[in-house]
């Protein structure tokens, strides 16, 4: 599954956004380390962890980061939005379509110059709403 826009990385490069695209989740660096050392064995940790940093730089992957929670490594670079599970951690992606003039508005409250927004909604996952006593 490898394609143009990775060919002109080294092999460690190539490995970790493998890895990052290749996965349904939002992997954390640890995460991207174990997977990427099943590809190739014998690749650091800070080879691993120096790549992300390089993919982020490029936009070529993305990253999140809720809190003091671990950094996590996303697929996709496009804006979006995501649901985070308050019990378990399960972060998934959510589609919402901003409002008109919502962007300014958040621009002209906060006194920002503002570059991107982003939603997070915090709730219960589908697994943990059905293991919780309604
Ligand atoms: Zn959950
Ligand atoms: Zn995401």
């Amino acid at each position: 599954m490898m394609d143009l826009e990775g060919s002109g990385l080294t092999k460690q490069r190539r490995t970790v956004l493998q890895v990052i695209r290749e996965s349904e989740e939002h992997l954390t660096a640890n995460e991207v380390f174990e997977d990427a050392k099943r590809i190739l064995p014998g690749i650091s940790f800070a080879t691993v962890y120096n790549s992300l940093r390089y993919l982020k730089n490029e936009g070529l992957i993305g990253e999140v980061r809720f809190g003091t929670d671990a950094t996590r490594y996303d697929r996709r670079v496009t804006r979006h939005d995501h649901a985070i599970c308050s019990r378990c951690g399960k972060l998934v992606d959510l589609e919402l379509s901003i409002p008109d003039g919502l962007f300014k508005e958040a621009a002209r409250r906060s006194k920002f110059k503002a570059e991107s927004i982003e939603f997070t909604l915090r709730g219960l996952c589908p697994e943990c709403k059905k293991r919780s006593p309604e």
